[in-house]
């Protein structure tokens, strides 16, 4: 069979969980939390279902969903998107970035994309029939270097993929470099994927730079968010595509022979959230912070040195003192030999930065698990 996806194997989330359950580690590999929804949700679910909302939703999203995601929209970022025309509710994060891309991307084009970066990036990218462009992030800090993006990008370039909070790294894009990035891509007819599903999980009084607080960017973005991430439900697979009316019109052209719509209760279930409970994202940067300092003072007790972590909820640590393994032998020997999964960074490269020694760990975890992890990792 000639493949179409020769580079792809099964993912190293995947991969890790396997590995740990096998061999009876503390899972803080692939990023899903541990601990319950919020109960109300599940409350919402239930009276969703029993209301008989069973049956397709519409193509778009269910109105209530929509409407509620604009308003949140306006009152965290001050632009309110029109919830028929550029709101579209998806199953998860990962079916509106492949949405995203194929509703734009053409064969042969070119989509530049900011390494290290998620793993659903490029293979979408490959079977658009597209070309991936690798630039960097800077090996210490996770920022992009923007010489080097403007210099990636030519006659070919259709798009341009960015993600703040990043994973793994949980860097931050700042104002002045969507600035920057406003003025390279002004002038061009590069559209912008922005994926923002940590949105909500910023720490130490930070902002979350959305793209679409940004006119200049938004008119050319689509800007894809994930309930899994806010609600603490990463199985429910419901997130979202904010973009302009032409743009979510073709969005939409793929999402509907793609999945045609989202599980309908799940959608009523969030639209109530969304409306009557906004104290849940607004405190979800404060839940996760507490988790994230408890987690480094811990880490402190180990021989792993803790990278900052301005948002989302992974960790990453440099080992050099504990191993000289490239980081997917160190991350299986900790899994198998000290019983902690931990994700390594070289699948998130086109090629990763010789002699880079970092693991990445979730702490989207009850303190028990954490607790538990560490004593292990104190054993290194
Ligand atoms: N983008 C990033 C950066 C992610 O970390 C994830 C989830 N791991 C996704 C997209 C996919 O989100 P979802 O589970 O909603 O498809
Ligand atoms: N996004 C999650 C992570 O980065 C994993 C999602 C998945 O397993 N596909 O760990």
């Amino acid at each position: 069979l000639q493949t179409k996806l020769p580079k792809v194997g099964t993912t190293i989330f995947t991969v890790m969980s396997q590995l740990a359950q096998e061999h009876g580690a503390v899972n803080l590999g692939q990023g899903f939390p541990d601990f319950p929804v919020p109960p109300r949700l599940v409350e919402e679910l239930d009276r969703a279902m029993r209301a008989g909302h069973n049956q397709y939703a519409p193509m778009t999203g269910v109105p209530a969903l929509r409407q509620a995601i604009a308003a949140k929209t306006a009152r965290v970022y001050g632009h309110a998107p029109d919830a028929d025309t550029e709101v579209t509710v998806t199953s998860g994060a990962t079916e509106a970035i492949f949405n995203a891309i194929h509703a734009v991307v053409r064969a042969g084009d070119e989509v530049v994309v900011l390494d290290p970066c998620y793993d659903c990036y490029e293979p979408a990218i490959d079977l658009a029939g597209a070309r991936a462009v690798h630039v960097p992030l800077d090996p210490a800090t996770f920022a992009p270097d923007w010489q080097r993006v403007r210099e990636a990008i030519g006659p070919r370039t259709r798009m341009l993929m960015i993600n703040s909070p990043h994973n793994p790294s949980g860097a931050m894009l700042s104002a002045d470099d969507m600035r920057e990035l406003a003025a390279i891509l002004e002038g061009t007819g590069v559209f912008l994927l922005s994926d923002e599903v940590y949105e909500h999980i910023v720490f130490d009084g930070a902002r979350h730079e959305s793209v679409l607080r940004h006119p200049a960017l938004r008119e050319r973005a689509f800007v894809v968010s994930s309930f899994g991430k806010t609600y603490h439900c990463t199985g429910w697979k419901i997130g979202y595509c904010i973009a302009p009316p032409a743009l979510s019109a073709e969005f939409r052209k793929v999402h509907q022979y793609n999945v045609f719509s989202t599980f309908t209760p799940g959608q009523h279930a969030f639209a109530a959230m969304l409306r009557d409970d906004p104290a849940h994202y607004e405190q979800l940067g404060a839940f996760y912070q507490a988790k994230r300092d408890r987690f480094r003072e811990q880490l402190a007790t180990t021989r792993l040195a803790p990278l900052p972590v301005p948002g989302g909820y992974f960790q990453l640590v440099d080992y050099s003192d504990v191993s000289d393994l490239d980081d997917a032998a160190f991350c299986r020997w900790l899994t198998v030999e000290k019983g902690v999964a931990a994700i390594p960074l070289s699948p998130f490269y086109d090629s990763p930065p010789p002699g880079q020694r970092l693991a990445r760990l979730c702490f989207a975890k009850n303190e028990a698990t954490l607790d538990a992890a560490i004593e292990r990792l104190q054993r290194l």
